[in-house]
């Protein structure tokens, strides 16, 4: 089954949806991180929900950064999503256990913790925007709902969920996001019942073949609903070597100098594991670079 995502909308444009199924690249962000069960979750409900928001509030090439900065055992979860379903996520400690709650599901509430969620919006060349709001439950669906409801005025369902299997590895993971704009208020109590009956989002990704079939069944009997060809999602890291030396260059002429007395340097990036190496001659250039720019 592939990783997609759908948009539609219903009632004449009052009813928005979008949906997500991203079991194949949450798996991916497992193994390249090797994260325990809870820290799976944790990330790939922040990825799903990444991409939801970037789906609904941005137009390419913008990102979007969704930072849960919680004081639970995972520490930061981070995911980072632009218009066109690239993706990418890390969580500060991947290796966190927890007991399973009462209800058989994983902690993710008590690995998040009480904090805040950040949502910063990259545009173009300026400076992004960031928005944060408190993290209402730390099981992440809730949280952002809430952010969209306070920062950004939009009342919203969103749904995302990650089911494992007992190795750990991922069976399904995949997300909702529904909106009633203004003028649509008649219809959220419909759509809240049918979101509720749903249940679990990630027991229903696990039996449905496409992001489009998830928006067809939740929207049902609405008036003039329009499904949009889904579109594939993907794991996608924006690091490069270009943007590992502007790093180093925005340490300045002090920090450079200490690691051109080191010898070498090497940057990892969190997303994606990739490390950059810099050897002296390298490094001797951007310290000169930095020196000539601030002379
Ligand atoms: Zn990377």
């Amino acid at each position: 089954m592939q990783d997609t995502l759908a948009r539609a909308t219903a009632e004449s444009g009052r009813i928005r949806a979008i949906a997500v199924i991203g079991t194949r690249l949450v798996e991916s962000a497992r193994r390249r991180h090797g994260t325990f069960p809870v820290a799976t979750a944790a990330l790939g409900r922040s990825m799903m929900g990444a991409v939801l928001l970037a789906t609904s509030m941005l137009k390419p090439p913008d990102r979007l950064t969704l930072r849960l900065l919680g004081d639970g055992p995972l520490g930061a979860v981070i995911a980072d999503a632009d218009a066109e379903g690239g993706v990418r996520g890390y969580v500060q400690n991947p290796l966190v256990a927890l007991p399973i709650k009462a209800n058989g599901k994983l902690d993710v509430g008590r690995a998040v913790g009480k904090g805040m969620l950040v949502v910063s919006r990259s545009m173009g060349e300026a400076q992004p925007y960031t928005t944060t709001s408190p993290l209402v439950s730390g099981e992440v669906g809730d949280d952002i709902a809430s952010y969209l409801l306070t920062s950004e005025q939009v009342p919203s369902a969103v749904a995302l969920g990650v089911l494992l299997r007992a190795t750990g590895t991922v069976k399904a993971a995949g997300g909702l996001l529904l909106q009633v704009l203004p003028g649509g208020e008649e219809f959220s109590a419909e759509l809240e019942a049918r979101v509720q009956a749903l249940g679990a989002i990630s027991s229903r990704v696990e039996v449905t073949a496409s992001a489009d079939d998830l928006l067809r069944d939740l929207l049902d009997g609405f008036k003039n609903v329009r499904i949009a060809k889904p579109s594939p999602l993907r794991l996608r890291c924006t690091c490069s070597r270009t943007r590992a030396s502007r790093s180093l260059l925005l340490l300045g002429t002090k920090a450079l100098d200490d690691l051109v007395g080191d010898g070498s340097a090497e940057l990892k990036c969190h997303f994606c594991g990739r490390t950059y190496r810099f050897d002296l001659p390298q490094l001797e250039h951007l310290r000169d670079e930095v020196s000539a720019q601030q002379a």
